[in-house]
This record gives C-alpha cells, structure tokens and sequence, in this order.
C-alpha cells in the first residue's frame, strides 16, 4: 500500500537551513506579503522596493486536517529588522482556538510571543534544543532576534486546528519587539486597538 510521502519514509529537515527533502516546496512571506504588520511601515515598504526578501518560510505538508492527525515542519525565519522592529511571521490564532502546539528550536536565537484573547501575553526566548509549548487560545509568533542566524525551529500541531489569521492581521499583536542600544525590548504596540 503506497502511503503518503509524509507516512511513507522519513522526511530529512536540515538542521542548518531548515529546509526539506520532500515534494512539497515550503511556502514564503517576503516583505510584499507582509503590508501593515509592521510598526514602520515606510521601512517596510522601501525593502520591498530594494530586493523584496524572503522573511520567513515554513512548511504546509498537506496531512489530512482532521483532529486525529498531526501537522508538522519547519518554521525558517530569516534575520534582520523592518525599522527597529525584528523579523517575525505573522503569527495566528487556531481557528479551533483551543488546541496547543509544540515549538523545537533547531538553530538560531529567537521569542515566541504568545496572547490570549483576554490580553495575557507570555514570551519566551527559544535557543537551540529548546522546546516552547504554546497553550490552546494563544495567538502566537515567531521573532528572530539575531542579526545574523537564522531561526529555526520544528512544529507540531492538531491536523484540524486550522489558522486564524484575520485578527492578527487587523490589529496586530499587543506587544512589538524592537532593537534598542544593542538588544531586544519587548513594547506596546501603539497600533493596537482593543
Ligand atoms: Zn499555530
């Protein structure tokens, strides 16, 4: 019986690059997709005028959402700061809001910044071999905060948890992290409106 590429052998994550041998390519976010999410927008929009890089990639494996299986791959943040606020994913709720996920941070030096709706906000820095377990109904997002390595880290979540990201995408999260003198400062987000 001829399974699924994602049952059928073992998928090889580089640890370096974060990148897979398997048939799906990962998706990408360059600055273009990334319009409004963050704090200075104008510098956002001259690096997309200059070279519009990848931000960050990530794997959608296409295992079947249903609440028995498990979605998995890699998250790959490139470094670097839009204005003095640090590389990160968009970040999103799960549609089913109370299902958790699993961080592994493979290399690199980042946070996940995690909210609820409520408005408790949890942070943690990730290094390598490091886990974060991100709780059910926390909004969560993926932060580089090197200049120079790129952030790495494995995922696991519930098949059917879906992503919410039209929230996000609206208001922000209620904390930036930005550079200043040297080092990551975690701040309010002017832009968020309860
Ligand atoms: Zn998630």
């Amino acid at each position: 019986m001829k399974h699924p590429f994602y049952i059928e052998k073992p998928i090889f994550f580089d640890p370096a690059t974060g990148l897979a041998e398997c048939e799906a390519p990962p998706l990408e976010r360059r600055y273009s997709n990334m319009k409004n999410m963050y704090l200075d927008e104008t510098a956002r929009l001259r690096l997309e005028q200059t070279g519009n890089d990848v931000i960050y990639r990530f794997y959608e494996l296409g295992v079947p959402e249903k609440e028995s299986d498990l979605a998995y791959g890699t998250s790959i943040v490139y470094p670097g700061k839009v204005g003095n606020e640090y590389h990160m994913t968009n970040g999103h709720f799960h549609t089913i809001l109370d299902t958790a996920e699993i961080y592994y941070c493979l290399a690199g030096y980042g946070m996940m910044m995690m909210e609820n709706p409520e408005g408790d906000i949890q942070y943690k820095e990730m290094h390598p071999g490091e886990a974060v377990y991100v709780p059910g109904r926390y909004a969560h997002r993926s932060i580089n905060l090197s200049n120079t390595e790129t952030l790495i880290t494995f995922y696991v979540f519930r098949g059917d948890a879906g992503h919410d990201y039209g929230s996000i995408k609206e208001k922000g999260f209620r904390k930036i992290v930005v550079e200043k003198e040297g080092r990551w400062t975690v701040e309010d987000n002017p832009r968020w409106q309860s």
